[in-house]
């Protein structure tokens, strides 16, 4: 029996549901996390993500606006009712970030950083942990049961590419792990087709071929302006290209047996035409302008 996880006001991931967190790779200034997170909130999102704590792999690299960018998360969260998910990179933040998140992720590069894994698994937010790039699924369930040894029974898988020996692809999408892991665990798995590939013209194949595979879910890279982005442009969906891809799932979804949800509150925010309470219903496949 799959395990079904709460993660937000009438939102339940697993099951025969389908979820959708999207936004920026990280929180870089209020106009791009507003003009994200209302593109992905009309788009039919039901998750806002974007990293405030960001594991870059040069320290010289822009490494998130930390606290500031979780502020700026909750006010995105309120105004779009769309719950968060951001990653805690040091256990010493999980408190602090838990009081902001709806949802912590646990990056890749932190799979097996075991201290943090308990602590997440102390507090009771749920927490999305991503496969390291270079573990294998019987490292990523081990890793899952550190959060779950600790009472937290949240926890959701994400496959987001191991490291391949090819180079046209950033990292290579093992969607093989979504039905093997379906047969090894309760939990549920996402997809995240961004950090999968790299490039944002394979990431709605790469979506819909998730969803064909069993995911119960996705995460995806949104950027207002992905040239301009301080971190992973080049795998960031425009925000008109992720509205065609959320139209394309909501023709396939029924295929599949799941349905789209998103948060009960988000039916009275801001949606695309600025019409409140007017967003588009799981069966509307009409693409809607950002
Ligand atoms: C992210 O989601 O922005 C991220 C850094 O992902 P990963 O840990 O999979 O590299
Ligand atoms: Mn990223």
């Amino acid at each position: 029996m799959q395990k079904t996880i709460p993660i937000g006001p009438g939102l339940v991931l697993g099951g025969d549901t389908f979820v959708v967190m999207a936004g920026p790779c990280a929180v870089e200034t209020r106009e791009l996390l507003t003009t994200v997170a209302d593109a992905v909130l009309a788009a039919g999102a039901a998750v806002l993500r974007g990293g405030a704590f960001k594991p870059r792999t040069s320290p010289k690299s822009f490494q998130g606006l930390g606290e500031q960018g979780l502020l700026l998360l909750g006010e995105a969260s309120q105004r779009t009712g769309l719950p968060v998910v951001t990653e805690v990179m040091d256990p010493r933040d999980v408190d602090l970030v838990a009081r902001h998140a709806g949802i912590l992720q646990v990056g890749s590069r932190n799979m097996q950083n075991f201290p943090l894994l308990r602590e997440v698994g102390r507090q009771r937010k749920p927490v999305l942990l991503k496969r390291g790039a270079a573990a294998t699924i019987d490292e990523l369930l081990h890793a899952a049961e550190y959060i779950l040894q600790e009472g937290n029974e949240h926890v959701i898988l994400c496959e987001r590419g191991v490291r391949g020996f090819d180079p046209s692809t950033r990292y290579l999408l093992d969607l093989a792990a979504v039905p093997v892991l379906k047969q090894r665990t309760a939990l549920p798995i996402l997809v995240d087709p961004s950090h999968g590939t790299g490039e944002a013209s394979l990431v709605p194949p790469m979506a819909k071929a998730a969803l064909a595979a069993g995911a119960d879910g996705l995460l995806v890279e949104v950027h207002a302006a992905p040239e301009l982005a301080l971190s992973d442009g080049k795998q960031a969906l425009r925000p008109a290209e992720f509205a065609q891809l959320m139209s394309e799932l909501r023709r396939l979804l029924p295929f599949f047996g799941r349905r789209l949800v998103r948060p009960a509150s988000s039916a009275s925010a801001p949606s695309a035409d600025g019409v409140p309470g007017s967003l588009p219903t799981p069966l509307d496949d009409e693409v809607i302008a950002p």
